[in-house]
């Protein structure tokens, strides 16, 4: 794929800002009106279950403060794998399941998210079962469960155990919507996706073209299509509703769509980090600060952030050409080269030779960013991201442009929607080269449609931040009528 050049025609209609501020509610509600008008609700319990990868316990948390805040009492059932900082979060309960030692498979860096993912399923089904089992013989009212979207068998452990079970989608509803629609593309015959039709429009996802589908490189076609068809199968068969980090005026048409397709609700309660008091959320490293007062010393959007979040991982050759890229661009950058970056080697990547001298005086390397803070700082301009859905609604509530370089699984779709739905993203290209690197981000940061996107970017962020906390006193009023 070239950088593609985009007409602002095609892109989501952003109301007028005047109405969205008629709209709007404070963000933070006053904690002791909504507990009163949460009493009732002091005593009944949620139990909620996080997959234990980054981008997956963070909102899952930012959720539980929410829940919280309105009056329930929260228990986390956690893996002891990656699991959350208890002390961080004093008013939630928190539990191990105490699975076995996980096999390789969840726990080696080098592993395809498929197999991961088939892998903690199997090995949590039970002990999440157990624990579950164990707090409703304790006596405990749990009003319902809500898992992680991917953890098909924890839904279907908790329904059968007879308590009913919503999911949080840590994805967009574009992406779940695709998932749902994944089993019938299967028995259509459209995918696995043949090469010659990789740029048709996928039926009834008319967003999407068929190069946009989730897909894993590497990974085993009938594996990816046999664990989407199981989370896809167990929302159908198990979950009473679907929670999404997403939020209606960004993803409207996709949310009506899973209604229908479910006939159960979809509750858009996002962006869960904007509307949630939660701590500034647990690292799984430690983020690196010093980049802040760097980015303090440099003139308001000037810098370009980079970073593929926390499992993505390129080969050295990419690796490479993203360094002399950033290099011959001549614009000022923050990397984040973190453990795992470079064909999965738990190491930090070397830095090609030469590299550093030549940068010295405009690049900054980190091994972890506090990217939140990042995003909001106003020396940054741009955000080259691999799309992780976390990643991308962090930016979008920055109103921070982005350049795409979408690397497994829901990347995809929620690249092509940064670049061709929302309008504020552009391309990188799916061969990395030095060359076109520098072009896409000298075109992102100055070039002649970049103030365009960045003027979509900043009403994009508007909207977001008008999101209310109504979505989720539906949720609680949803959850105390099961
Ligand atoms: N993140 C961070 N510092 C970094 C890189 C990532 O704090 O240097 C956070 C980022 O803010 C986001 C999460 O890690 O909340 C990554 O989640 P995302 O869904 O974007 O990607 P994933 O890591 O799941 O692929």
């Amino acid at each position: 794929m070239d950088c593609v050049c985009i007409e602002a025609h095609t892109f989501l209609q952003i109301p007028s800002l005047s109405v969205d501020l008629a709209l709007q509610q404070p963000r933070s509600i006053g904690k002791s009106r909504w507990a009163m008008a949460g009493q009732e609700h002091r005593c009944r319990r949620i139990v909620l279950f996080p997959l234990p990868f980054q981008g997956h316990i963070s909102p899952m948390l930012q959720l539980a403060e929410l829940l919280h805040a309105r009056g329930l009492a929260v228990t986390v059932l956690h893996t002891g794998f990656n699991a959350p900082d208890a002390t961080r979060h004093p008013e939630l309960t928190f539990v191990p399941i105490h699975e076995s030692s996980f096999p390789d498979e969840v726990t080696s860096l080098g592993t395809d998210i498929v197999t991961q993912l088939l892998a903690l399923n199997a090995a949590c089904e039970a002990p999440f079962r157990e624990a579950l089992a164990s707090l409703l013989r304790g006596g405990q009212d749990v009003a319902c469960a809500v898992v992680d979207g991917q953890c098909y068998s924890a839904l279907r452990a908790a329904h059968r155990l007879g308590v009913p079970a919503l999911v949080l989608r840590t994805d967009s509803a574009a992406t779940f919507s695709s998932m749902l629609a994944y089993p019938r593309l299967r028995d259509a015959g459209f995918v696995p996706v043949k090469e010659e039709r990789l740029d048709e429009p996928v039926p009834d996802l008319e967003r999407l073209r068929a190069r946009d589908l989730i897909r894993v490189d590497g990974s085993d076609t009938d594996a990816l299509c046999g664990f989407i068809a199981r989370v896809a199968d167990a929302v159908r068969a198990s979950a009473s509703g679907v929670v999404i980090n997403t939020f209606e005026r960004m993803e409207a048409s996709e949310l009506a769509k899973i209604q229908r397709e479910l006939s159960r609700p979809a509750f858009a309660v996002g962006p869960l980090h904007l509307l949630s008091q939660a701590p500034a959320e647990q690292s799984l490293h430690a983020p690196d600060r010093g980049c802040l007062a760097w980015l303090d010393d440099h003139p308001p959007r000037s810098v370009l952030y980079v970073s593929l979040g926390s499992v993505a991982c390129v080969d050295r050759g990419a690796f490479v050409e993203m360094a002399w890229g950033l290099a011959r661009s001549g614009v000022s950058f923050l990397w984040v080269v973190r453990p795992g970056l470079v064909g999965g080697v738990p190491e930090v990547p070397p830095l090609p030779d030469g590299f550093s001298e030549e940068v010295r005086n405009r690049g900054k390397i980190v091994s972890w960013a506090p990217q939140r803070e990042v995003l909001a700082h106003a020396a940054t301009a741009a955000f080259w991201t691999h799309c992780g859905w976390n990643s991308t609604l962090e930016s979008v509530c920055e109103g921070v442009p982005m350049l795409v370089q979408p690397c497994f699984a829901d990347q995809m779709v929620n690249a092509r929607y940064v670049t061709h739905e929302w309008g504020v993203g552009l391309e990188v290209g799916e061969e990395i080269e030095r060359g076109r690197v520098a072009m896409a981000v000298t075109k992102l940061m100055t070039g002649e449609d970049a103030a365009q996107m960045r003027g979509r970017a900043y009403h994009l962020k508007i909207l977001a931040s008008a999101a209310t906390s109504l979505p989720i006193d539906s949720l609680i009023h949803y959850i105390s009528s099961l």
